[in-house]
């Protein structure tokens, strides 16, 4: 808006120049300079200093934060050159200035900022990239000036020798020069955080550490990552197994859990979930078992939870019946499939909608994987055609609710043939002509449709059961469909 006012204004001027209305556009252009010079002091952004806000509000400390092992350790060893400039000066060792996270959204970077400051005896300063960036040359770098100012006055205001200035979003502030389309203004933004940080000294009255965060190292200046500035790049990954268990105990510490919920399961089916999810994970298990009228959260509140963060909200929209079978036929297809592959491996089938999904499968690996054998994915992609082939048997025909695990086993298909794993052997997709490309997918994914299909054919009647019971009931456990397919078998 302030932007099309702007413009106005600056065309309004340009006609009443060019009809020569004497000196009424001068002011007018005054006038103009006035509201902008304004507008870029009143957008200086709010720092969310910690402290300032709430006086007394509990800083974070290391042991706070769950996993992040390597990490936390990266950064300790980093902040020791903080905690002891004496010695650093004395073996001649360059200051630090500046420490880089990199990883996903939601694994504890800002958290692991807050630490530092804590562990330093800081003063902490928060600001998100994106909150420097505006349409006009200058204004960025103004901003980039003032947040240095204002770091060091809110130091000397605490009485602290040192501050923690975060930056989220490096990428933003930091992206690669001469890549944006307005890159003045991106430019001339970087190039005064780069000033700022090489005027940075062991010295000076008020040592600043600069912490940056990204998600998009890759989009990052090369000249931000030099040696003199961001010194040291600590990987924030997404919690293992052990960081999983670490932070959901964290996050359930205040909350009242039945003694028999088993943490170690849950970590076991939570894989991929950063720590915000695990505290969203508690959160809604809390909000769960409350709403049910329970005084301790149990355990199906937990597991119902991980759907709900996996998938979203129950819809209220409902299919009818005749729609419902179908999804009931399509997801035991999966399941069956699954179980078949690794007995054990499905936690819960439910024809719940949820965000975008009319039913779902959630499977529990036994363990994290961080790399895939081709026979694994082949498998994967058995499971993703189980839906499909089940409404073929039972059905006589397919839908379109099996478009989105095409897609998946496609782009399994194609990962198995970028890592070499196919019968084309080492090839470079990009490089591949598409007509063979395009076989070699079919011949992957046919390959495992003709086994799912027989395995499927052979346990029609199984399919019914489960589909009868996930109908009735909206959803079948892992055991519960366990103990079914145990007693066909026995009863074959
Ligand atoms: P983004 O990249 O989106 O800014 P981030 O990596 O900075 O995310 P945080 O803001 O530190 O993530 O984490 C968000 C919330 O998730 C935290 O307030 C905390 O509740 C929870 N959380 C994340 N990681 C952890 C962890 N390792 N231990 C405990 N809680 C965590």
């Amino acid at each position: 808006m302030r932007d099309v006012l702007i413009g106005l204004a600056a065309a309004l001027i340009v006609i009443l120049m060019w009809h020569q209305s004497g000196f009424i556009p001068l002011v007018l252009l005054a006038g103009l300079f006035l509201v902008l010079f304004r507008f870029s002091n009143l957008k200086t952004p709010r720092f969310n200093a910690l402290g300032r806000e709430k006086p007394g509000r509990k800083q974070i400390g290391f042991n706070q934060i769950g996993g992040q092992e390597v990490a936390k350790k990266e950064l300790l060893e980093a902040l020791d050159f903080v905690l002891k400039p004496q010695d650093i000066s004395h073996m001649g060792i360059r200051p630090l200035k500046g420490v880089m996270l990199v990883g996903p959204p939601g694994t504890g970077k800002t958290l692991l900022a807050k630490a530092a400051a804590g562990y330093t005896d800081s003063s902490f300063l928060s600001v998100a990239g994106s909150e420097f960036i505006e349409m006009y040359a200058g204004v960025g770098a103004q901003r980039v000036r003032q947040l240095f100012s204002s770091c060091r006055s809110k130091a000397r205001r605490e009485n602290k020798k040192s501050a923690v200035l975060f930056i989220d979003e490096m990428d933003i502030l930091g992206g690669k020069r001469g890549t944006h389309s307005s890159h003045l203004e991106y430019d001339q933004t970087l190039n005064q955080l780069l000033v700022e940080m090489d005027g940075l000294s062991g010295n000076d009255e008020i040592n600043i550490l600069v912490i940056g965060a990204t998600n998009r190292p890759e989009a990052l200046d090369s000249a931000l990552l030099r040696p003199g500035r961001f010194d040291r790049i600590v990987q924030v990954d997404l919690p293992d197994l052990e960081g999983r268990e670490q932070i959901l105990k964290l996050h359930l510490k205040n909350k009242p859990v039945d003694e028999a919920v088993d943490l170690a399961k849950i970590a076991r089916e939570t894989f991929g979930f950063s720590g915000a999810h695990l505290e969203s994970l508690a959160n809604e298990a809390a909000i769960l078992a409350m709403r049910e009228k329970q005084t301790r959260i149990l355990e199906k509140h937990i597991l119902e939870a991980i759907d709900k963060v996996i998938m979203g909200e129950k819809l209220e929209r409902k299919p009818g019946r005749e729609e419902l079978w179908r999804i009931a036929v399509h997801e035991t297809g999966h399941a069956l499939v699954s179980e078949a592959i690794k007995p054990g491996s499905i936690s819960t089938v439910t024809i719940t909608p949820r965000g975008k999904a009319l039913g779902y499968i959630r499977q529990q690996p036994e363990r994290d994987y961080y790399i895939y054998t081709g026979d694994h994915l082949q498998q994967q992609i058995a499971v993703l055609l189980g839906g499909a082939v089940s409404e073929t048997l039972l059905l006589g025909n397919r839908s379109t609710g099996s478009a989105a695990d095409f897609n998946q086993a496609v782009e399994l298909a194609k990962r198995i043939i970028g890592a070499g794993l196919s019968s084309l052997g080492v090839v470079s997709i990009k490089d591949l002509p598409r007509g063979i490309l395009h076989r070699s997918i079919q011949q992957i994914i046919g390959a495992q449709e003709q086994w799912v299909s027989a395995v499927l054919a052979r346990q029609k009647e199984l399919i019914l059961e489960i589909a009868h019971y996930v109908l009735e009931k909206e959803k079948i456990t892992g055991e519960i469909l366990r103990q079914k397919i145990s007693h066909r078998k026995e009863a074959c």
